[in-house]
């Protein structure tokens, strides 16, 4: 039963460094800075993740309860900046990809919706 309780609510993976979204806003806003209509964009986003209110991990910042895994709240972040503006997105993808997993995640993520091209 303690397996998988670790596991994110929304793709299943272990949250290997639990971020809650209260800090993982603050990052973001951090990252968005002055632009005002790119925050709200981002902020409605970010509502839909506080409703899931499972309690899968503590934050590894505040302790606060963790139910979905950074990689998908980025890549939410990231689909939402890519609406507005590409440059900032590919940006957002960089910094925030700290380890190179985000990557292979989002490159995962993708590899469905997008034609091979080889
Ligand atoms: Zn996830
Ligand atoms: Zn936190």
């Amino acid at each position: 039963m303690q397996e998988h309780e670790k596991s994110c609510s929304l793709c299943g993976y272990e949250i290997s460094s639990p971020t809650c979204v209260d800090c993982l806003r603050k990052q973001i806003i951090g990252f968005i800075g002055n632009r005002v209509d790119l925050k709200q964009d981002v902020e409605e986003n970010i509502q839909i993740f506080e409703c899931f209110d499972t309690h899968k991990a503590e934050c590894i910042f505040c302790d606060d309860a963790v139910a979905v895994c950074s990689f998908c709240f980025y890549r939410d972040v990231y689909q939402v900046l890519k609406q507005s503006n590409l440059a900032l997105a590919e940006e957002f993808a960089r910094l925030f990809q700290c380890s190179g997993e985000i990557q292979t995640y989002l490159n995962h993520y993708f590899s469905s919706s997008s034609s091979n091209v080889a």
